[in-house]
């Protein structure tokens, strides 16, 4: 690891103490193989002068829910040091009084709570703190001989502290245990199984004794445990496996989880290792690692149902071994699975929390490897871990956690959803929580969307081939299906039945009908292993009330009324609901171009304007209002409801 300092880089954060941490805390959170979603932090020490004139000594450190690697001056909260320092000469003090203590102690209430270990920092006599759970340093640690290993690489320039529970116990332990010693002499701590402080006057020095330690670990294992380079694989995965998978998991979480299945060369190496059930179930790399992973992986076996029961049977056997009767257990179902010889499987409610788990995966895999190479892979007992599990400070966040959205960890297929009512229905399953496989015709669909909650797939519904493809995709991406919202249609050039051509004809049956069907077809195996399985096609109002030069529209809508009814009957003995919304006049859309707009306007003999409006309610219905209706129709409030026709359209006479 190579320090990334850079002066004029350090000048941009300011001259004074707090600009000079946050730009290395930046440094520092950039490494992933320092700090990984939340392990870690920094502090530094400043006199400043209060509203009365007095000075006052102030412990800048990290704020929950900071991430270091963005971190900014207002993530850093101001602790009064001299009540962290007689917190820390407490004989006893729970964590949430801890957390409450140091709340009361800050200069500004509106900053965040500080971090867990804010007392640690505040005993180290120096400037600058930095800490990390590097993974170097703890791989070392988490091995039978780790301790006497760390003793040889850093002699007497480290102080080793053994594993003790991060909190108010770790800070009293070492506040005692390093009473007596001279801190000038050191240049950095080990906390056994957990990480690494460095300290200094100036950030500069603390972070780089940061690097120096953690490179020494590293150069370690590069010469006694070397990883051989993964070569590249090709993977087949059936993706009815990871539905019943993700179905069986969701169920024992009481939860739609989504999953993200890693089948690079690491993944599927360490899935072939020796053993690797028994290395998958030791415990994770870090305690903290616990709140996001469980302690042990799910192993996929032969029978999968069977293999998630057996899993949580034996996490509610752990619950009831390490409870001590005052604990809430939480749900019992896997974080993470290995499938011997096909990878490792990450679980979140939804995709953001899945990616967290795939990135502790991805540290955790070849640290497991390197361990064994030293010995054997030997993380925290399992007590410890449950500790940590179910801190007092991870229980309380359980009564204030909020209802989640309605369509947390639901995964979504829907298609043209490039423009119109499927980029609205795209953007509302986004804020409902949902995950997205976004079908469209126009290649555009591939980079419309952002962040890695939508998966764009350019995909003509007519092409059975292509839909099965992205079907597979989408499933391969997220784990499964569980709403399908068939919206891709098209709106052909006016032609009366007596001037028809073919090719009109047979294109918007193709689109407005057989795509349809197509799409219906590839999704209802996923859609039975869906989590409160629904479908939701877009129809018209040229269903119940067709217009005259519409006929290969108003037809190919009527088939596809009728399909949707077919499909409510065949498809409610597997608990998938089908309801259909019949929009009119939705003029955002893309089949509503100026051109189109102009003419069905002439049509009628109406101003664009009055056009627009021409309902009952005399109201404009637009893509967002039909997306906010596909949504809850999708949703548990209409649970009970299938077979649905629903108007969207301002009201019309003729329909009504
Ligand atoms: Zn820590």
């Amino acid at each position: 690891m190579k320090s990334l300092w850079d002066d004029s880089d350090a000048k941009k954060f300011g001259d004074d103490a707090l600009g000079r941490r946050v730009y290395t805390s930046r440094l520092i959170g950039a490494e992933s193989e320092l700090v990984l979603h939340g392990g870690g932090n920094t502090s530094v020490k400043a006199e400043e002068e209060n509203l009365f004139g007095d000075r006052e000594s102030i412990l800048y450190v990290k704020g929950s829910g900071w991430d270091l690697a963005t971190i900014e001056r207002e993530g850093f909260a101001p602790v009064r040091l001299e009540a962290l320092r007689r917190m820390a000469k407490l004989p006893r003090l729970s964590d949430a009084d801890m957390v409450r203590a140091q709340r009361a102690a800050m200069t500004d209430p509106s900053a965040p709570t500080p971090s867990v270990e804010a007392i640690l920092h505040a005993i180290i006599p120096f400037a600058y703190v930095d800490h990390t759970h590097a993974d170097a340093v703890v791989t070392i640690s988490n091995t039978p001989r780790g301790t006497q290993l760390l003793a040889e690489i850093y002699g007497d320039r480290i102080f080793i502290v053994p594993y003790i529970m991060p909190g108010f116990a770790l800070a009293r332990d070492v506040y005692e245990m390093t009473r007596d010693i001279d801190w000038e002499q050191i240049e950095g701590m080990i906390l056994l199984n957990h990480g690494v402080f460095t300290f200094g006057e100036d950030a500069r020095s603390s972070y780089e004794r940061m690097i120096q330690i953690v490179t020494e670990a590293e150069d370690y294992l590069e010469a006694e445990a070397p990883l051989e380079p993964a070569p590249a694989v090709t993977l087949e995965v059936d993706p009815a496996v990871l539905a019943r998978l993700r179905h069986a998991v969701s169920e024992e979480a009481d939860a739609a989880l989504t999953l993200r299945h890693d089948t690079s060369a690491e993944a599927v190496i360490f899935s072939e290792l020796d053993h690797v059930s028994a290395l998958a179930t030791r415990g994770p790399l870090t305690p903290d690692h616990v709140i996001r992973t469980k302690r042990t992986a799910l192993v996929v076996g032969e029978d999968i149902h069977e293999n998630v029961t057996t899993y949580a049977e034996g996490y509610r056997e752990y619950f009831d071994r390490n409870t001590d009767g005052t604990l809430t257990c939480l749900d019992a179902a896997p974080r993470w699975a290995l499938w011997p010889g096909r990878g490792v499987i990450a679980f979140g409610r939804g995709d953001a929390e899945a990616a967290i788990v795939a990135d502790i995966l991805a540290h955790t895999m070849p640290a497991i490897r390197r361990a064994e190479a030293l010995g054997g892979w030997e993380p925290l007992g399992e007590e410890e871990i449950f500790d940590v599990e179910y801190w007092e400070l991870e229980q309380a966040k359980l009564t204030r956690a909020g209802k989640p959205p309605a369509h947390q960890g639901k995964v979504v297929v829907v298609s043209g959803a490039a423009s119109g009512i499927g980029l609205a229905c795209v953007q509302a399953l986004r804020e409902a929580g949902a995950c997205v496989v976004a079908l469209d015709i126009d290649p555009h669909v591939r980079s419309a969307f952002d962040g890695a909650a939508v998966l764009g797939l350019q995909c003509d519904v007519t092409d059975a081939a292509a839909v099965d493809a992205a079907v597979v995709a989408g499933v391969c991406r997220y784990g499964g299906i569980d709403i399908v919202v068939s919206n891709a249609g098209t709106f052909p050039a006016t032609e009366t039945l007596a001037d028809m051509r073919d090719e009109t004809w047979e294109k918007s049956l193709a689109v407005n009908l057989s795509g349809h069907r197509h799409l219906l077809q590839k999704c209802v195996p996923f859609l039975r292993e869906g989590i409160d399985p629904a479908v939701v096609f877009v129809g018209s109002k040229n269903v119940a009330a067709p217009g005259s030069g519409a006929g290969a529209y108003s037809v190919a809508k009527a088939g596809l009324a009728q399909l949707a009814r077919v499909a409510a009957l065949e498809l409610a003995g597997d608990g998938i609901r089908v309801n259909t919304v019949h929009p009119n006049d939705v003029f955002d859309t893309a089949i509503w171009t100026e051109e189109v707009l102009k003419a069905r306007a002439a049509h009628y003999g109406m101003s664009v304007e009055a056009y627009r409006t021409r309902n009952l309610l005399g109201i404009e219905v637009t893509s967002r209002e039909v997306a906010a209706v596909i949504v809850a129709l999708a949703g548990p409030l209409f649970s009970r409801t299938t077979g649905a026709h629903i108007p969207v359209d301002g009201g019309n006479d003729r329909v009504i």
